[in-house]
């Protein structure tokens, strides 16, 4: 059987993760928290792991990259919200076994070290995150992207809560209207950047990392069904896609089973009731975030650092009342241009 840790149990990954493990019937080892101090408790009694980590106690950092380091399961689970996951990650990544990577922003903003610091010790990353899951699956091998036989990775997006808006439509946008996802249910911060597409943007710079893809061979569609989750374009003109019904708890399933596959806990898809799948050109004059990491995906990973860590300050003071919705890519575009012309 195989064994499990979870780094960030109480968010909505980490829930769905305890949902797929009982399925499959995992056994979990370790569970990690910041401030859900009751959740952990009730996910203590029912999963029994040896280890339990509060991460907002006093040593609790220290214990956290402990945890990722060395707690001996065979799948580390990072799904940990934010730059906060960034030292476990790194710690998971030296353990040679599986990293089911959730929390993106490590890759954003340290991309090359956690991939280094993976292939040094043959630890295996596989995506959880829906998109880059699809393209994992459709990929044969990774040497298909460095090799000449990709032209192309996809990947959808499905537009957010506010697709079809105008800027003017935006200026008085609430946290409560821009948490509102109509097709996932998730924690904060990934829902205010689903509605800014700034998840896409994040999303690109992980694709190149996990993939080894510069940011020209990536392209971003509107799918606003979110049923194909991305695809790869293949030199030929074949692109191969990855459908399902939008339900986590299947790409994390499969970061845990790979290369098996087993029934899920997702409904399978019914084509002929869903009738048509759409597709549109991502807006990029109302939504500038998606601009603005391509941008910092081409500047380099300094860039990426600071679209990164100024996107998590821009959504926590949005989120608190303190700016506008139309403010968070402001405040992004100076703070990657301030530096740039620091560096001339
Ligand atoms: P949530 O906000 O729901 O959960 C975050 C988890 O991290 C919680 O367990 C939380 O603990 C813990 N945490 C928060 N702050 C800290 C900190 N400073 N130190 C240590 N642990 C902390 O996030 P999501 O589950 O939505 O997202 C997790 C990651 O997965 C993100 O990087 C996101 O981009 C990515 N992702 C999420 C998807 C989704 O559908 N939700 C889809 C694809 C990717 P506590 O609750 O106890 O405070
Ligand atoms: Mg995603």
């Amino acid at each position: 059987m195989k064994t499990l840790t979870i780094l960030g149990s109480t968010g909505s990954i980490g829930r769905q993760t305890l949902e797929v493990a009982k399925h499959l019937g995992l056994k979990v080892i370790a569970l990690t928290a910041h401030g859900n101090i009751e959740l952990l408790e009730k996910q203590k009694d029912e999963f029994k792991p040896e280890t339990v980590v509060l991460s907002s106690e006093p040593d609790g950092e220290a214990k956290l990259i402990d945890i990722a380091k060395n707690s001996g399961a065979d799948i580390i689970v990072t799904a940990i919200s934010g730059m906060a996951g960034l030292a476990p990650t790194l710690a998971a990544s030296e353990t040679g076994k599986r990293i089911a990577l959730a929390n993106k922003e490590p890759l954003v903003c340290a991309g090359e070290q956690v991939m280094q610091a993976a292939k040094k010790h043959k630890t295996e990353i596989i995506p959880v995150d829906s998109e880059h899951s699809a393209i994992f699956q459709c990929l044969k091998n990774k040497s298909e992207v460095s090799g000449s036989q990709v032209s192309k990775l996809i990947l959808t997006a499905s537009g957010g809560p506010f697709r079809g808006k105008s800027r003017e439509d935006l200026e008085s946008i609430t946290p409560e209207q821009a948490l509102a996802h109509p097709n996932w249910n998730m924690g904060k911060k990934i829902s205010i950047d689903s509605a800014t597409l700034m998840n896409k943007g994040l999303e690109l710079i992980e694709a190149m990392h996990l993939f080894g893809v510069s940011p020209d061979k990536i392209e971003v569609v509107i799918h606003p069904e979110s049923i194909i989750h991305s695809m790869v374009e293949y030199t030929d003109g074949s692109t191969l896609a990855q459908l399902s019904v939008p339900d986590m708890r299947m790409p994390i399933q499969y970061a845990l089973t790979y290369p098996e596959r087993k029934p899920s806990l997702s409904a399978p898809l019914s084509l002929a009731k869903l009738g048509k799948l759409t597709f549109e050109e991502p807006d990029l004059d109302t939504f500038p975030c998606l601009r603005l990491a391509y941008q910092a995906a081409k500047l380099g990973q300094s860039a990426c650092k600071i679209l990164n860590k100024t996107n998590e300050k821009a959504v926590e003071l949005f989120l608190s009342g303190k700016i506008r919705f139309l403010d968070i890519p402001k405040m992004i575009e100076n703070a990657i241009y301030s530096d740039a012309s620091s560096r001339v």
